[in-house]
């Protein structure tokens, strides 16, 4: 059976390879069709759409755009939208600058705290990767001023530590309305890393299809065998499509492979075809 892989990342957002290289490793892993998911941006859609017609792979446009729930994050993907769309352009770009913003704002907070840290020190750690919250933790511990990334989060970046500042985030129902206004599908991502309390995740899920959520992730790198029945029945329960995906990041998740996740992810492509005819139906 093939299969097909609908959450992937590349160096558009923070995935460590370009998306023609995303691309062959798809075709390797014998993935029919993909969907490339970076974070907040659609600039990595056109090189991976020419890379997948000359090796014979469906490229589906996407995004992943992060919204506020609570003290967490919950995820919306995109998928069949139109990624040229201005308007939904300006609203990813006002995103980006939310959080290009923050990341200085963190350094300062560090610096008042007493610490030796710069915010060129951060950005050569970070490479070509977009700079986070992960860099700045690997200076401090560069500096011995932590021992581990999670010292650096416990003592100073995490939600309600003195170096926090917190992102300006969409509401979930906001950042379903954009991907809709772009003519386009929009699926919660990744449920098992969804904060709701226990025994709400349907009423949750419920309210976001009456913000006009389309589906849900099912398959998904990190889901139990368990949770993927879970999230499949509700799926069926609330009549929202079923997607998946590997979440593929390069080295910076090293354990999640294009297509197979940690080994035994296997997205049927079958799940394919009323994805898009759900998407033809939004046109
Ligand atoms: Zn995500
Ligand atoms: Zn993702």
């Amino acid at each position: 059976m093939s299969r097909i892989d609908l959450h992937l990342h590349t160096t558009h957002s923070d995935g460590s390879l370009p998306p023609a290289d995303v691309v062959r490793l798809a075709h390797e892993a014998h993935v029919t069709a993909l969907a490339i998911t970076d974070h907040d941006i659609t600039t990595g859609i056109p090189e991976a759409i020419a890379a997948g017609q000359a090796l014979g792979i469906e490229i589906i446009p996407g995004i992943e755009i992060s919204s506020r729930y609570g003290e967490s994050e919950l995820h919306v993907l995109g998928y069949f939208l139109d990624w040229q769309d201005p308007e939904l352009s300006a609203r990813l770009a006002t995103l980006r600058e939310s959080r290009h913003r923050r990341n200085p704002q963190i350094i300062e907070r560090l610096q008042s705290l007493g610490i030796d840290i710069t915010y060129d020190e951060v950005r050569a750690v970070a490479g070509s990767d977009s700079v986070g919250r992960p860099h700045i933790a690997r200076v401090l511990m560069n500096k011995k001023v932590v021992t581990s990334a999670k010292e650096a989060f416990d003592r100073f970046l995490a939600n309600g530590r003195p170096a926090y500042v917190p992102r300006d985030l969409p509401e979930p129902a906001d950042a379903i309305q954009w991907i809709k206004a772009a003519h386009g599908l929009a699926v919660l991502a990744h449920p098992t890393w969804v904060k709701a309390p226990e025994g709400t995740l349907t009423n949750l899920v419920r309210q976001l299809k009456a913000a006009g959520l389309d589906g849900v992730e099912v398959h998904y790198s990190t889901h139990t065998p368990r949770q993927t029945r879970e999230y499949l029945s509700l799926a069926k329960q609330i009549d929202l499509l079923v997607t998946g995906g590997s979440d593929f990041h390069g080295v910076t998740k090293p354990d999640i492979e294009v297509g197979i996740g940690k080994g035994g992810l296997h997205v049927p492509d079958h799940l394919l075809a009323k994805l898009k005819d759900a998407a033809s139906r939004l046109q």
